[in-house]
């Protein structure tokens, strides 16, 4: 199958970029890796009359510490990770394949917002605060809490772009840990959690298990959904199994 016809803009400006969604309102949509977007579209499950292809708008590639532009791909925060928390590291290798990784953004992660994917769940377990800008609003900065609305949906308007994404700086002494199962290494997640022990207070985030990760005060509450990749118990028992495993991983008693 290919993709319905669309129009395509490469802006070289945030400023153009915003002007281009403001214009095309819900026809448009923006292209980052295209890792979710592209097959979406290739399946007619997405049908954008007009592509922003972000790829060329300088404002959003650059890291500056733990603050990350929106294009920001997979492969590079992997190469280089220095000064963000330890348990992204340890989850980047989980987001598909390398090749994904090269392409895949940040920005595009957390905007598609799938259920199983890495980086919503470290959003919410870090408490990381998104920028959103658009032409004719001022910029605003929400917690990944109020950024993630749903499975696939977000707080992000139609002429809204996410512009970047930070994160709390790593303190000397935090503790953390992470793991996932999958049935292959590159697939997306049957289960997964992670938790960081930070000044005494514990936090722990699980994934892949409903429709939106969710943060766990006790781990013998976990309820999942059942979709088929996996049923709902399954999922629960798995990670109930994974909040223990990065509980321990992190030196804390499950
Ligand atoms: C085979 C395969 C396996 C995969 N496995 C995993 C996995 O295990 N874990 C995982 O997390 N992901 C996985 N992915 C998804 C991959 O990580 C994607 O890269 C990611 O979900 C989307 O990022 P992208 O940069 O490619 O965004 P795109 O596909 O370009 O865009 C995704 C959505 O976000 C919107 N968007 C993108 N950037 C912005 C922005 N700055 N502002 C507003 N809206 C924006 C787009 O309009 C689109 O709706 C997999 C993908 C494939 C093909």
């Amino acid at each position: 199958m290919k993709a319905a016809p669309f129009a395509y803009h490469r802006p070289r400006s945030l400023a153009e970029a915003l002007d281009l969604m403001a214009e095309h309102g819900e026809e448009g949509k923006a292209l980052a890796g295209g890792q979710s977007l592209v097959p979406l579209m290739v399946l007619r499950l997405a049908q954008p009359a007009v592509l922003v292809d972000l790829a060329d708008v300088p404002e959003l590639q650059h890291r500056d510490g733990t603050r990350i532009g929106a294009m920001v791909t997979n492969a590079a925060l992997e190469r280089d990770g220095s000064g963000l928390p330890p348990v992204v590291a340890a989850a980047l290798p989980h987001i598909g394949h390398f090749q994904i990784r090269n392409r895949g953004t940040i920005g595009g992660s957390l905007a598609h917002l799938d259920p199983a994917a890495e980086w919503p769940a470290l959003a919410l377990l870090l408490e990381a605060r998104l920028t959103l800008r658009s032409r004719d609003r001022s910029e605003r900065t929400l917690g990944a809490e109020e950024f993630m609305l749903g499975p696939l949906t977000t707080a992000l308007a139609a002429d809204e772009l996410l512009t970047a994404v930070t994160f709390p700086e790593w303190p000397s002494g935090g503790r953390w840990g992470f793991a996932e199962v999958a049935r292959r290494p590159g697939d997306f997640a049957l289960a997964g959690a992670a938790c960081t022990v930070v000044g005494g207070r514990r936090r722990v985030v699980v994934f892949a298990t409903g429709a939106l990760p969710q943060r766990v005060e006790d781990p013998s509450e976990i309820e999942a959904t059942g979709d088929l990749h996996a049923p709902a118990a399954y999922r629960a028992a798995v990670a109930t199994r994974l909040v223990e495993r990065v509980l321990i991983q992190a030196g804390e008693q499950p």
